[in-house]
Formats: C-alpha cells, sequence, structure tokens
C-alpha cells in the first residue's frame, strides 16, 4: 500500500492513549503493537468496516489478481461480511500468526479481539486467521495465503480444513467459523 507511512503516522496520532499502535510490520505490511504490557483476557480492537452480504463482497472484490482479499473480508456468518478495507478500525492490521496472543470473538454478530495470554510492550498482536480452505482449492491460493509467521510451530498457511465437529459456541473464537472462504 503505497500510503503507508502516512496512514501509520494518522493512526499512531489517533491511538495515542490506547493499548497499542500501528506501524510497519517485519512479516508483513502494517501491524499493531503493544505500547504497554497487556493481560490475557483484554478486549484490545473492534473488527469494523462494511457489513454486507457474501454476494456483495463477491461483487466488491471479483479480481482474481487482487492480493490478501480474505484477509480483510471477515465473515461473521452465512449472511454477513465485514468488508475490513471500509473500516477506520485497527483490527485489520492485526496480523496472522500461527502462535497467535489474540484471538477473535463474535458477540452479538460483532467481531472482536482479545488477548489470549499476556503480551509485554512492544509485542505484535496476531491472531490465527484461520480462512478456511474451499474444496476444491483455488491453485493459487496456497501461494496467495502462505504464512511466514516464523513462529516455531507455523504450519506454513492461513488456512485451515474446514473444522467437521462444531465446539460448543460459547467456548469457540468466532474466527473458527467466522472466516470461511466463499
Ligand atoms: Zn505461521
Amino acid at each position: 500500500m503505497p500510503d503507508a507511512s502516512a496512514r501509520s503516522v494518522a493512526i499512531e496520532r489517533r491511538s495515542a492513549d490506547a493499548l497499542f499502535v500501528v506501524h510497519p510490520a517485519p512479516a508483513h505490511g502494517l501491524g499493531v503493537f503493544a505500547t504497554r504490557d497487556i493481560p490475557a483476557g483484554i478486549r484490545v480492537a473492534e473488527y469494523t468496516g462494511d457489513r454486507i452480504s457474501h454476494a456483495e463482497a463477491a461483487r466488491r472484490y471479483d479480481d482474481e489478481d487482487m492480493e490478501d482479499v480474505h484477509t480483510l473480508l471477515y465473515t461473521v456468518d452465512r449472511r454477513t461480511v465485514i468488508d475490513g478495507a471500509t473500516g477506520d478500525g485497527v483490527a485489520r492490521y492485526v496480523n496472522h500468526s500461527c502462535e497467535p496472543n489474540c484471538d477473535a470473538f463474535l458477540e452479538d454478530g460483532r467481531i472482536f479481539l482479545e488477548t489470549i495470554r499476556p503480551v509485554t510492550t512492544g509485542t505484535e498482536l496476531t491472531y490465527d486467521y484461520r480462512l478456511r480452505r474451499p474444496q476444491p482449492m483455488p491453485r493459487d491460493w496456497r501461494r496467495r495465503y502462505a504464512c511466514c509467521c516464523g513462529m516455531p510451530r507455523c504450519r506454513g498457511t492461513m488456512l485451515i480444513r474446514p473444522p467437521r465437529l462444531r465446539a460448543p459456541r460459547r467456548l469457540m473464537p468466532s474466527a473458527q467459523s467466522a472466516r470461511p472462504a466463499r
């Protein structure tokens, strides 16, 4: 994104009192970094943006060459997708990790990122995108959604196989059910 540095400055200024700051990340574009120690269980951001249908999401992002589309679209349920590209929240800048310190939770149709372990100052906030693999998988998805989080147990991809069993909803991070690919 060509205006990444300008955008970064704007967000840093706005979130001066916040728990985090947005600036370029080592692995991927911009990232969100803790500005103080944050305990586990703290809600750090809401995933915001236009709430649209899956059909509208498909219309907006119908270019096969577009990169990372599914890292911006957050599927809430079978009807609703949040288009993070249109939101002004910082949650869209939270990068994927296979061993994350945050997770996404669904509450009343809204998606919130919360810490799931203590985060020390300066650490990048991450969550597991768990992008659901469509069947059949488009041929370039393995490359497009490759993971380079660098964690010891990196699975090499942001994608997951669709889970066979549903955990009780209360216990289940929304991302598990909420990020199916189209
Ligand atoms: Zn990884």
